[in-house]
């Protein structure tokens, strides 16, 4: 404002000081010129105006789009800054940056972790698939006794807006129930303000050590209306378990492992509809040890097939979009490790 205001006097000064209507360009007008000079020393008349207007619309524009630069690097700042907030100012910064855009539903991913060899290689991949994803808050659960310097590093270098939990396993050890429980207890309790105004939030299992293809997340989860199922790759010693889909409805499960379930599904095989799951208390450490625990969980929730819904079956020939991977690795565990940010393993 200040730079029209600015240029407005300038163009005053002008107009005072050369009394541009008196000013002639070219020969001056005489009686024997007639009609012609007087349009044309009228159009002349014009042509400082309209050249200032131009001049004036041309800075306007420029003006404008560096601002749009500030404002989009002031949104990436905003983004950045809510890693130093608390974990629930992260959160809902995450869900009403979401819905900001469009009413996007925001991608919850609850992951447990622990200290393993590969396990700074499994969380950099990860934070690598999860920062490409937009509209998405990454909670991580620590499986020990404190959060781990290394891991919160990558977390923040990431950009993800992210929250970092600790809950120490209980006895006898499972692979990361009560973290996953320690994650949705933390939601539940904020899911009021979450999914506030209409806003709506899809909570995914994402374990470590998987492989998630982008599509996962806007194909499959961010669509999501209450619970999600897709096949998933080499998991269970097969190349796919998957359900088993007519006209749209799973109608039961190809697995070669225990087929009999009720709800054949992997981890990351399902994703769900944070206001349903935000009334009821289900959790992973009420299944009973030995049972399946992704089957154990659905079951609480009183679901039924009838309530699946299934992605992917339009094709024919479906795609993938998350396999069940492992990073298997051997090393020699008394290597001196030369200084570098190793999480060594007893
Ligand atoms: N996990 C954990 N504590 C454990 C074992 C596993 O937090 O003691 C986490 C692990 O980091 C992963 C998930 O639980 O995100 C599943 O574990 P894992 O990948 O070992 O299981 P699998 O691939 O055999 O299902
Ligand atoms: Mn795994």
């Amino acid at each position: 404002m200040r730079l029209f205001n600015s240029l407005v006097s300038a163009y005053q000064t002008i107009e005072n000081d050369w009394d541009l209507s008196q000013t002639r360009i070219g020969p001056v007008c005489g009686r024997a010129h007639g009609a012609r000079c007087a349009i044309g020393s009228q159009l002349k008349r014009l042509l400082y105006p309209c050249l200032f207007t131009f001049v004036i619309c041309l800075l306007f524009i420029l003006q404008n789009s560096s601002s749009t630069v500030q404002k989009t690097k002031e949104e990436s700042t905003t983004i950045a800054a809510t890693i130093e907030n608390t974990p629930e100012e992260q959160l809902l910064t995450s869900t009403k940056a979401a819905l900001d855009n469009n009413s996007v539903p925001l991608i919850i991913v609850i992951t447990p972790t622990y200290k393993r060899i590969t396990r700074l290689a499994d969380i950099t991949r990860l934070a690598n698939t999860l920062r490409q994803v937009p509209h998405l808050h990454w909670i991580v659960v620590e499986d020990g006794e404190t959060k781990s310097d290394l891991v919160e590093a990558v977390l923040k270098r990431s950009k993800i807006p992210y929250t970092y939990l600790v809950e120490k396993f209980k006895m006898p050890r499972t692979k990361g129930w009560s973290q996953r429980d320690k994650a949705l207890g933390y939601l539940r309790k904020q899911s009021q303000d979450i999914i506030a105004d209409g806003r709506k939030a899809v909570v995914y299992f994402g374990d470590d050590d998987n492989s998630y293809d982008l599509r996962l997340f806007d194909d499959y989860i961010r669509k999501v209306k209450k619970i999600g199922i897709w096949g998933v790759g080499t998991v269970a010693d097969s190349y796919i378990e998957s359900p088993k889909v007519e006209n749209g409805k799973v109608i039961g499960w190809n697995v070669l492992y225990a087929p009999k379930r009720k709800f054949a599904t992997d981890m990351a095989g399902f994703a769900i509809d944070l206001n349903f799951l935000k009334n009821s208390k289900i959790t992973f450490s009420n299944c009973e040890r030995g049972r399946i625990p992704e089957g154990c969980f659905l079951h609480g929730f009183g679901l039924t097939l009838d309530d699946l819904e299934p992605f992917g079956f339009d094709k024919k020939n479906p795609d993938l979009l998350v396999w069940h991977t492992r990073t298997r690795l051997f090393v020699n565990k008394n290597q001196d490790t030369y200084g570098y940010n190793v999480e060594k393993i007893e």
